[in-house]
């Protein structure tokens, strides 16, 4: 059996304000055909899990090229279609193959390309012919559009969010899709558009409940896979919005009848799905307020893993100036504050310019003394699913009892690890601020009293309907 892999992700903000080029794929993941290294890459789930799954059996792996980006703004066509065309290429030099698998995101947009992996999958399509399995991994943060669940044999979404299970859903794609290839399962599937978009934690009720049941009933009853787009709100896409995607076992009428009985029951609890946060200030007086400590402050709106610049200067501007003691933010995209830390050096005490600088969203530069505690080449944090999530360059620097772990790759927070590397404990903090949506809470939620998720300004905005949409289908609900 001859398996081909690769990976072609990002996910696209397209009122971000930063494009998506070939630098920021080069900067975050890309592997040529045959460098893949020796551990998971976030998007290559597949790879990873066929090469795990190839060992000692008589199976080939071909590994195509592997390319991933930090969601930002709109990618360009040019760094589309030239990654496109590399992992096309890629595959017609690995002809003939049996299995096709793609690690792609689901939400990438290009310009004068709505669905970047609609559009590579039938591309994929006419290389291989009908008789190839075609299987592919998204994120649940995905535009499900049908071009991606007909063009391919399988799709399998991660199911939870935090993504903690992309390794999880990479193996059971590659089990369906042998087993396809060995004649042993013949899958049918269906599509329920909830015509909805939501946030859809699932670290909390009711999404974990949902998430548990649906888990349980596949490999059951003929059921083989049930996917849950949440979808990304930040994509103005005709097919942005949420889906339940169900195969069976060669029963069309059962997954289009457990497809639209899932998505009803979505439905039915989407009025939980988003309590409403706080703004800026009265989370900060919640945080305060309360017992102990740390109190994470989730800052959502500016969250590089939806495409915000991460250089947002709102909740920290507020810190500084109510007097805020022993609050850590972070990470603070800032590269040119970070490389005036470095000429200065660690211990150096001196007025600095940080954050503010990319967008209206990012709000106003704020200038301040700063003390330089500490520095560090190429820092890194832990990443979701055993990966590593690069930060660059990065210094923790401090005004008054507010710290800012500055970096210069961007990206969000992901783990304590993010504070902790600079010497900057939990233990001391009252308030801990991430810039994230949600995939720090797999390892902050093991430090904190309490987590509030604010809603402050930025180019992730809670707030849907302020957002100049052109494109989603309507009725849509919040809309
Ligand atoms: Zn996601």
């Amino acid at each position: 059996m001859i398996i081909f892999s690769a990976t072609l992700a990002t996910e696209t903000n397209t009122f971000g304000p930063l494009p998506t080029g070939l630098e920021a794929f080069k900067e975050r993941g890309y592997y040529p055909a045959g460098t893949h290294p020796d551990e998971m890459q976030f998007f290559a789930g597949p790879l990873w899990a066929a090469r795990q799954r190839a060992m000692g059996k008589d199976w080939t792996l071909k590994e195509g090229t592997v390319a991933g980006a930090m969601p930002s703004g709109i990618t360009t066509r040019h760094a589309y279609e030239t990654l496109r065309d590399e992992i096309l290429g890629d595959l017609r030099q690995a002809l003939p193959v049996d299995i096709v698998l793609l690690g792609l995101h689901g939400a990438m947009v290009a310009d004068g390309y709505d669905d970047c992996e609609g559009d590579l999958i039938a591309r994929v399509r006419d290389i291989v012919g009908a008789d190839v399995v075609i299987g592919v991994e998204l994120d649940p943060h995905c535009h499900l559009s049908q071009a991606k669940t007909d063009g391919a044999d399988l799709v399998v979404l991660y199911k939870e969010y935090p993504h903690t299970d992309v390794l999880d859903r990479a193996f059971e794609l590659v089990d369906l899709c042998v087993a396809r290839h060995e004649g042993r399962i013949h899958p049918t599937h269906a599509v329920f558009d909830c015509r909805q978009i939501a946030m859809m934690h699932t670290s909390r009720e009711p999404m974990r409940g949902f998430v548990d049941r649906i888990q349980a009933m596949e490999g059951r009853d003929g059921v083989l896979s049930i996917s849950v787009a949440h979808g990304f709100p930040w994509g103005d896409t005709p097919d942005m919005g949420t889906r339940v995607l169900v195969y069976t076992e060669s029963n069309q009428a059962q997954a289009a009848e457990l497809a639209q009985r899932l998505g009803e029951e979505i439905i039915g609890f989407r009025d939980q799905l988003n309590p409403g946060y706080p703004g800026v200030d009265d989370a900060l007086d919640q945080a305060l307020a309360h017992g102990e400590a740390p109190v994470v402050l989730a800052d959502s709106a500016d969250n590089a893993g939806g495409g915000a610049p991460s250089d947002s200067t709102f909740v920290l501007r507020r810190a500084l100036e109510r007097g805020i003691r022993d609050i850590a933010i972070g990470p603070l995209w800032d590269p040119v504050a970070v490389q005036i830390c470095f000429e200065a050096g660690e211990g150096a005490r001196l007025a600095l310019r940080v954050g503010g600088k990319i967008a209206p969203v990012s709000g106003q530069p704020l200038d301040a003394t700063w003390t330089i505690h500490k520095l560090r080449r190429n820092a890194a944090m832990t990443g979701l699913s055993g990966t590593v999530a690069p930060m660059g360059d990065s210094a923790l620097i401090e005004c008054n009892g507010v710290f800012v772990v500055l970096n210069s790759t961007r990206t969000q927070a992901f783990d304590v690890d993010l504070f902790t590397q600079f010497g900057l404990d939990h233990g001391q903090l009252r308030i801990i601020v991430v810039k994230s949506s949600q995939h720090f809470h797999a390892s902050f939620s093991k430090v904190a009293r309490k987590i509030i998720y604010v809603e402050s300004p930025g180019a992730v905005t809670q707030d849907l309907k302020s957002l100049p949409f052109k494109k989603i289908r309507l009725p849509k609900w919040p809309f």
